[in-house]
């Protein structure tokens, strides 16, 4: 019988679905310690506003004061424009380039930083090696063919921070609207990278922008740089979000969620719901639920129709043409066992058996509180 959550719509497509007494799941527990902890309530804005204060006190003197990550979507988009517009700090936008860019997220990026008169660096990602550590993910069977890109964005805002000694690296994550996605589903670590690129990629990681235990200490023990997440602060409503993008930027919607990268729009759309049976909007749409924006009945509803794509077959070729995946290899990719993380080395085991390790780091406020519950908070 499928489980699900009494409250969101998580049910037994998570493994790791855990459901106390009351048959409440350990994410909607995570979204209650973020509510907790990030209230909303006439103070919150005041709280960012301050907290924007002293990062203006001490970008005194520098070009820039703070790092924001840009993918042409509308969370990492209206950052940039909460950024400068409302809070008035001085960003540097910066994009990982992977190669996989739709043409709208490019002409949004550009349109945004152009009329926010912000400065963007782009890191173009080696594509050889992108190319081959992707294509190791696919080979390997797992469930986050994604991660090597999501590293390499860590590793650019952090790289360029570093280099530009800003303090600040700002992240378009709400807990609210995007919620916790389980760690079965995607998994970012950089020695599960180098497993994997070990077990199957045909060349070393050294063109690669890994993310290593060392460039944590590196970045944020050494050089102190933070992490802020301004979207817990404020009420994130993305329908309004939208209509703000479009009138001041002629930003174009998308559509699809995560529909920014062709890689990724192939990897939520299609491989992960044939493959595994995921369906990543259900992450999405409990945290909408556990915030009041839509109704339980009404999440469930979206979630029976599978998502569609109308270019399905001429995105899978595309994609596979451009990682040289043969249609055969591919066959074999979409029958084999699926795997995730736990099949692979990673620093998931240290740091659960140290807790106290990731905790110190989450204490001293170098890994935000949303990443440590999502990584060790899960044990309800
Ligand atoms: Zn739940």
């Amino acid at each position: 019988m499928e489980k699900i959550c009494n409250r969101c719509v998580s049910n037994s497509s998570i493994n790791s679905l855990n459901l106390d007494i009351n048959g409440i799941c350990q994410f909607c527990k995570i979204h209650d310690e973020m509510e907790a902890e990030y209230p909303l309530n006439e103070n919150s804005f005041k709280e960012l506003l301050k907290i924007s204060d002293r990062i203006k006190e001490e970008g005194k003197g520098k070009k820039f004061d703070c790092v924001v990550g840009v993918s042409g979507g509308k969370d990492s988009s209206y950052l940039l424009y909460l950024v400068k517009e409302k809070l008035k700090l001085r960003p540097l936008a910066v994009h990982y380039d992977n190669g996989f860019d739709s043409d709208t997220s490019v002409s949004n990026i550009l349109r945004v930083c152009e009329k926010l008169d912000v400065e963007l660096e782009t890191k173009v990602a080696d594509w050889e090696k992108f190319k081959d550590i992707t294509r190791a993910f696919f080979l390997a069977g797992v469930s986050d063919p994604d991660t090597p890109t999501d590293v390499g964005i860590f590793k650019s805002m952090y790289e360029v921070a570093y280099k530009e000694k800003i303090k600040y690296v700002f992240n378009g994550h709400s807990f609210r609207t995007e919620g916790i996605e389980p760690l079965d589903w995607t998994y970012m670590d950089g020695l599960y990278v180098k497993d994997i690129n070990k077990k199957f990629g045909k060349s070393s990681l050294d063109k690669f922008d890994n993310f290593e235990l060392k460039d944590l200490i590196k970045y944020n023990f050494i050089n102190g740089i933070q992490t802020i997440l301004p979207l817990n602060y404020i009420e994130y409503n993305q329908e309004k979000v939208i209509k703000i993008l479009q009138e001041n930027f002629d930003w174009i919607n998308y559509g699809g969620h995560h529909h920014e990268s062709l890689l990724t729009k192939f990897v939520v759309s299609y491989y992960l719901p044939k493959k595994f049976g995921i369906d990543r909007r259900r992450t999405g749409l409990s945290a909408l639920v556990r915030s009041g924006q839509i109704k339980r009945e009404e999440a469930i509803e979206i979630l029976n129709v599978p998502p569609i794509l109308n270019d399905g077959v001429e995105l899978k070729n595309y994609i596979l043409d451009k990682l040289d995946i043969s249609e055969e290899d591919f066959r074999l990719i979409m029958s084999q066992k699926n795997k995730n993380f736990k099949n692979f080395t990673t620093y998931y085991n240290f740091f659960k058996n140290f807790k106290f390790f990731a905790k110190i780091f989450y204490k001293l406020k170098f890994i935000p509180k949303i990443l440590y519950l999502r990584y060790f908070g899960g044990d309800y």
